[in-house]
């Protein structure tokens, strides 16, 4: 295998009862790669990132991550390894501090106290979240708590970053922030990023390249420019 390619899905197929989600679906993220995953509400986006972070088993297909086949490994363990996704919907302790949150994310890897905290200020301060540090999440405001969801992802250094529309429901500001955020990720830790949204001006200024999903299957891959111009995008996606 190309030693570029850091995630590479193949003929990944997942079904829930007679619907079949995904079918099919092949596609690759490169090392140091920002890959935008794109179609429209239902096309199979977070049953694909289900699937690939391990909470849902492929019906059928394979999954291989940093040369190490993944296939059926579960969500723990493919996080561990470096794969870690956020949700659509936040997830996080509520009731508890911005800081103890991130201490979860680090999957309480980082055994010294000392370096663990310096883990959570390091995190904090590319998340611009150190000034909240103590506060309880639940009590953020929106575009806030959205940082903490990622802010709990990326306290595990992962290798591969997975996205579920992270951008939705921040005000313009903030989606600029966060997408310089995600360069920072890129550009300072070397994470990849695979990224879920519909907010496409964003899409198509921060992904290096793009794989349209519809009805759960491929539908088209390339440059932000291609897939733009791309017929069959516009009428399955853009278009509409
Ligand atoms: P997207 O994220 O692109 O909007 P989803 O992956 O959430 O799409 O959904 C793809 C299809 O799979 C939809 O028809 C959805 O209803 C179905 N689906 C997703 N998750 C489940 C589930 N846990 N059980 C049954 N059907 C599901
Ligand atoms: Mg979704």
């Amino acid at each position: 295998m190309n030693t570029q390619v850091l995630l590479k899905v193949d003929k990944l197929s997942r079904r829930f009862g007679g619907l079949i989600a995904v079918n099919e679906l092949s596609f690759y993220v490169n090392k140091n790669e920002i890959l935008g995953l794109i179609g429209p509400n239902g096309a199979g986006k977070s049953t694909t990132f289900n699937v690939v972070s391990g909470f849902f088993k492929p019906s059928s297909g394979t999954l291989n991550f940093n040369g190490q086949d993944i296939t059926g490994f579960k969500s723990d363990r493919v996080s561990r390894l470096g794969l870690v996704r956020t949700f659509q919907h936040d997830s996080m302790l509520r009731d508890m501090t911005v800081y103890d949150n991130i201490v979860i994310g680090t999957f309480s890897s980082i055994k010294h106290k000392a370096e663990r905290d310096a883990r959570v200020r390091e995190t904090a301060e590319l998340m611009g979240l150190i000034e909240v540090l103590d506060n309880v999440a639940g009590s953020l405001p929106h575009g806030l708590q959205r940082l903490v969801s990622i802010a709990i992802a990326f306290a595990a250094r992962p290798k591969l970053l997975c996205l579920d529309e992270p951008l939705t429901g921040l005000n313009q500001t903030e989606v600029v922030s966060v997408l310089e955020i995600f360069h920072r990720m890129r550009q300072e830790y070397g994470i990849s990023i695979l990224l879920v949204e519909h907010n496409m001006k964003a899409v198509m200024e921060i992904c290096d390249r793009i794989v349209v999903l519809d009805h759960g299957e491929f539908l088209a891959t390339g440059t932000p420019e291609q897939v733009q111009s791309n017929p069959n995008v516009i009428s399955a996606y853009l278009g509409k």
